[in-house]
């Protein structure tokens, strides 16, 4: 018989917590809250395997404001309980905001400060003078302050790690032993990590006593009737023949993350897409933090269709070295262009960052580890949505590839990563275009853009800082696509004429211009969809070969689709 599910009211969890869940409108807690809240509760020590995007945050952030307001009914005296060490800024941000969602009817009684993101360590102590009930920051930050005597823990109960494993592979390591000697012997402690590595493991000897583990999902993504995981084969020239064809041709639908491996590649993305008419955003680490902030924030209110992101920590870790040939930018073992002392160590956006209803996740270049793959991929299909994950491999890439196929095999012997059985030849008729526009896109090119945008986020961050504080409803006036035009862009390479499409397209795409697209978005006639993708409809799922001989395909009419083979 299948056990019933503890709910959130049958936790004891204080009214006001539970009214802030009720306005979230999460009707049950999902597994690992189930699991974790009541034992948290308790008084336990818990180390959690969870995977992102299974509700962890508040796994942990309502036992830790449930612990504070049973701590507030006998000790008088406030200081600082609860510290959250978190990996990013970004995710600092983001817990920032789970916590104030959720102390929405006690936030007088719990005060949350998060110190992960603003720069200015010396704004940051008065602040911190005036002990808010839970901190939230990176090692490092925290640290700084509690050697500067701006922060003291000697009342601390709660610990928190978050993305534990991300924490040591951002080279947080010796900053979280150091801080630990500034803790009283005696707090409770979570541990949350995706994986579990040795150095989670070592951590966990370090602060956890007694611990209860949960290791909640036997896969760190969801099931592919959920998430569907793709791969295509293809060398430079074709990714951006292939990116052309399922942007223009919108054969991806829904808010997408396109993933690339350095910042030079983010900008040569952008404006190879600025070259035929697609607005994207860029994140990377060199924009300064109030204008990533920024950006995942517009995302997630549906002002953006498409980010580039560069998933640099991965690439620029000692231990994974690009492989030699690397990709065509890369070739001949030239350097990216550098752009001093502006990347931020703190940067992350492949994970822990709740990027919301993310249809798909596009591997423009592909992970240079496992970790980092499950990390992006996770972007998708988050809580109960449907997700698409498509990954471009060049020839170099793919012994990383197959490592990845390797630990997605499930028990059942199945592969959730399959071939995405893409005709090229279909396209060849956009390959002059395509040529065209990267052309236009030059090194010089890149270069200028990446400097320009740098200028214009500079200046938009200060703006913003200030400006947003008091005007919270104008966040809308800045957006982050906008074109660079360090080339000209012509005007005929926005629109593709009926000949170019693919017959077995024809009819069933909507080849509606950027332009147009824009426009009527902005009249207000067609608005950013975020419905589940019918899958029948959707032609990123149709458009694939079935046959043998290279005959061309014909689209699946309905239901699920299945890679052909
Ligand atoms: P996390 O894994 O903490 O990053 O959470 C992923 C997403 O799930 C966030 O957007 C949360 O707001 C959402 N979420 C967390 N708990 C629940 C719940 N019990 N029901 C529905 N959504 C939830």
């Amino acid at each position: 018989m299948e056990e019933e599910m503890l709910q959130f009211h049958e936790m004891g969890i204080d009214d006001r917590l539970l009214k802030a869940i009720a306005d979230l409108g999460w009707a049950q807690p999902t597994l690992i809250q189930e699991k974790a809240i009541p034992l948290a509760l308790e008084g336990k020590d818990i180390l959690a395997r969870a995977r992102t995007g299974s509700g962890k945050t508040a796994a942990y952030a309502v036992p830790v404001i449930q612990h504070i307001l049973a701590s507030k009914q006998s000790v008088r005296e406030q200081d600082v309980r609860a510290v959250i060490l978190v990996p990013t800024k970004e995710l600092g941000q983001q817990v920032h905001a789970m916590l104030d969602q959720l102390t929405r009817y006690c936030a007088r009684d719990v005060r949350v400060v998060d110190i992960s993101g603003k720069a200015d360590i010396s704004a940051q102590r008065p602040i911190l003078m005036e002990k808010p009930d839970v901190v939230v920051g990176t090692p490092s930050r925290v640290l700084i302050h509690l050697t500067a005597q701006n922060l003291a823990l000697q009342s601390l109960e709660v610990l928190v790690v978050d993305e534990a494993d991300l924490l040591f592979s951002f080279g947080f390591e010796a900053d979280v032993k150091n801080l630990l000697c500034h803790l009283p012997k005696i707090y409770q402690s979570f541990l949350m990590s995706a994986t579990l590595s040795t150095e989670v493991q070592s951590l966990k000897e370090m602060i956890l006593h007694n611990p209860v583990i949960l290791k909640l999902e036997g896969s760190q993504l969801p099931a592919s009737c959920q998430l569907q995981q793709y791969s295509i084969q293809c060398e430079e020239e074709d990714k951006f023949l292939l990116v052309y064809t399922l942007l223009k041709l919108r054969l991806v639908r829904g808010k997408t993350l396109l993933f690339v491996d350095s910042i030079e590649r983010c900008y040569r993305l952008k404006l190879f897409l600025e070259q035929v008419g697609v607005p994207a955003c860029v994140l990377n680490s060199e924009l300064p933090i109030h204008s990533r902030c920024h950006i995942i924030s517009q995302f997630n209110q549906g002002f953006y269709d498409y980010i580039i992101a560069s998933d640099e920590h991965t690439l620029s870790a000692p231990k994974t070295p690009l492989p030699a040939g690397g990709s065509k930018t890369e070739k001949g073992g030239k350097k990216q262009p550098k752009i001093k002392g502006t990347k931020d160590k703190e940067y992350g956006v492949s994970r822990g960052v709740d990027f919301q209803n993310v249809s798909n996740v596009i591997n423009f270049d592909f992970p240079k580890s496992v970790d980092s793959y499950i990390h992006r991929v996770g972007r998708t299909a988050r809580a109960n949505n449907q997700g698409t994950a498509l990954s471009f491999i060049s020839a170099t890439e793919m012994p990383t590839h197959d490592d990845v196929k390797k630990s997605l095999v499930q028990e059942n012997g199945e592969c959730m990563l399959n071939p995405y059985e893409f005709k090229m030849e279909q396209i060849e008729g956009f390959r002059y275009r395509c040529r065209d526009a990267m052309r236009s896109v030059t090194k010089q090119g890149v270069k200028e853009a990446r400097l320009r945008e740098i200028k214009q986020e500079l200046l938009n961050s200060e703006k913003l800082k200030t400006y947003f504080e008091d005007n919270p409803r104008d966040l809308q006036l800045l957006r982050h696509d906008k074109d660079l035009y360090p080339a000209v862009v012509k005007p005929h390479m926005k629109n593709i004429p009926d000949y170019l499409v693919p017959e077995v397209l024809r009819g069933k795409i909507d080849p509606l211009s950027e332009k147009r697209r824009r426009r009527s978005r902005v009249l207000g006639l067609a608005k950013p969809t975020f419905k589940k993708s019918n899958r029948a409809n959707n032609p990123l799922k149709s458009f694939r070969s079935s046959g043998q001989g290279g005959k061309a395909h014909k689209p699946k009419p309905k239901g699920k689709a299945k890679p052909s083979t």
